[in-house]
């Protein structure tokens, strides 16, 4: 015999968990089924948090070694103890987890741990993880979360000891003295600077002509610039052709991406970070006849539907951007659309963060996107070593870019490297939502001395008259 619920979720991430959530909120009955123990999916136990955990102990680790000392600080003997540092990482994952564990138990939601596969449009088949099986019925919905997992690349096998993905690259037991990362993204960049700070050499090897690609070049640029102020090195517009293992590295082989003579690189840990792929092999979904599109992700519709009544997916496995907070928004709207109500999810004001130093962040569009839709726009920049509060913090890296409507001073997009970018990013997400023109924000107080401010005076700049530069 089935059990029944109006709800059934297949992954426990950021996509499923808030949708869960949000469906028992609005009185539906939800059962949330995930084959990791603990609950949070890639972005808890492997992605944004332990990433984001290295990332501030690395940069205090930095901060005591050089950073201190001009603020009248002097502290001797600065060492790493890795293992405590880890430990630390862990212990902010558990936390985190353990509170979805709370958060199911005090919304009612039955979280279910085991592998699920579709047995019709409206069953799920759960293999338990503590062994036995459980047939779970959908009266409503069957909502499927099920993320994504790291690419892998042709001749380059992760064992995750030598050559990694992310999660190896978040448990290296010592510091490596010579890291190559394979991919100029998001995980190559996070991860590549906490090994960095933390003494590692690092090498990052980009098929394109420029790292993070997507971002708006202006930021690009800037960032390359500051991460090889800090000892990154960069091999763009190259590819690895091979990599070969032995007993103390990797000798991986580098020829140019169009083509052309090969060269030896050796390190002794390779993170491969050259993307996300969806993960949906469990499921049964071809058996269901559920379609998928090119990249292999779930196809829905604008109501997160896919082809096969009653099925739907958000998150990761279906198309835009592989963020934790758009798979939560799609979970919310979706729980919501599926008590009666006419959600909206503003895709063009969805921001993005690198968790660099400096840290970059961004919504809306980029420069090279409104050159190629033709739009006319006007630009306003201010830079951080402008602003008193940046001075005053001793960060003055950087610039916030706000990109307008040349005729009705709409805000199109805004850019930000430099100290907390990724905090400031939200007031440019908010005004956007609210379809803000420049003069909006500019007309808008914001408390001094901050780096807020900084934002203002970009809004400022757009129409030609900041006060501080
Ligand atoms: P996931 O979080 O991948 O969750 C899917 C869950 O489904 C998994 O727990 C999996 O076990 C489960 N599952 C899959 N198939 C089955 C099945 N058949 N049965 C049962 N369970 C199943 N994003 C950000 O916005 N900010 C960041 O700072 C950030 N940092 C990141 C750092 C790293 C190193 C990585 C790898 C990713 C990072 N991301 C970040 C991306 C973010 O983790 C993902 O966008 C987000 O987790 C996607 O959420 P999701 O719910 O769609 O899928
Ligand atoms: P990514 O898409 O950010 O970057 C991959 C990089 O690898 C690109 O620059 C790409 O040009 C390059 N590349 C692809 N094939 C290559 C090859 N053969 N040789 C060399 N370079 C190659 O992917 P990622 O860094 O693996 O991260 C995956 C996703 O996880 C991100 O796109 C992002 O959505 C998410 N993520 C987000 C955050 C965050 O929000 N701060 C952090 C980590 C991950």
């Amino acid at each position: 015999m089935a059990d029944a619920f109006d709800v059934i979720v297949v992954g426990a991430g950021p996509g499923g968990y808030v949708a869960a959530i949000r469906a028992a909120q609005l009185g539906m009955t939800v059962a949330c089924v995930d084959k990791r123990d603990a609950p949070g999916g890639t972005c808890l136990n492997i992605g944004c948090i332990p990433s984001k955990a290295l990332l501030q102990s690395s940069e205090r680790f930095a901060a005591a070694q050089h950073e201190l000392a001009a603020h009248g600080v002097r502290v001797a003997d600065v060492t790493l103890d890795l293992k405590t540092m880890l430990a630390r990482k862990d212990k902010v994952v558990s936390d985190n987890t353990h509170g979805v564990e709370f958060l199911f138990r005090k919304n009612k939601v039955e979280y279910v741990k085991g592998t699920a596969r579709l047995g019709a449009r409206d069953r799920v088949a759960v293999a338990l993880n503590a062994g036995g099986r459980r047939e779970l019925a959908a009266k409503k919905a069957i909502i499927l979360a099920t993320g994504s997992d790291s690419a892998s690349l042709p001749g380059i096998a992760i064992d995750e000891r030598r050559i990694v993905s992310s999660t190896g690259a978040l448990a290296l037991s010592a510091v490596p003295k010579h890291l190559v990362v394979v991919g100029g993204g998001y995980i190559g960049l996070e991860m590549g600077s906490v090994w960095r700070r933390l003494g590692a050499e690092v090498t990052v090897v980009e098929f394109l002509d420029r790292i993070t690609p997507g971002m708006d070049a202006e930021l690009s640029a800037a960032l390359q610039r500051s991460l090889e102020r800090q000892g990154f090195k960069f091999r763009l517009a190259t590819k690895v052709a091979e990599a070969k293992s032995g007993k103390d590295g990797v000798t991986l082989a580098l020829e140019p991406a169009k083509g052309g003579a090969r060269e030896n690189l050796d390190a002794d840990i390779v993170l491969v970070a050259v993307g996300r792929v969806p993960h949906t092999a469990e499921l049964g979904l071809k058996e269901i006849g559920v379609a998928l599109d090119e990249k292999g992700r779930i196809k829905v519709d604008g109501r997160f539907a896919t082809n096969v009544a009653g099925l739907y997916a958000i998150g990761d496995a279906i198309t835009g951007p592989m963020l934790a907070h758009k798979a939560s928004e799609e979970g919310v709207v979706l729980a919501e659309m599926l008590a009666g109500s006419k959600p909206v999810l503003d895709y063009d004001a969805i921001p993005a963060v690198i968790y660099t130093w400096p840290e970059v962040a961004t919504v809306g569009r980029t420069e090279e996107q409104l050159k190629a839709a033709g739009v006319t726009y006007k630009t306003g920049k201010f830079p951080f070593s402008a602003n008193p509060r940046a001075r005053a913090n001793g960060f003055t890296e950087g610039f916030v870019k706000i990109l307008a409507d040349a005729r009705s001073d709409r805000v199109l997009g805004v850019h930000i490297i430099g100290p907390d970018a990724g905090t400031l990013i939200a007031e440019a997400a908010l005004a956007m939502e609210f379809a803000a023109s420049a003069e909006d924000i500019a007309r808008t107080v914001h408390a001094h001395p901050t780096l807020e401010e900084a934002v203002k005076e970009a809004a400022l700049a757009v129409d030609g008259h900041p006060i501080h530069i």
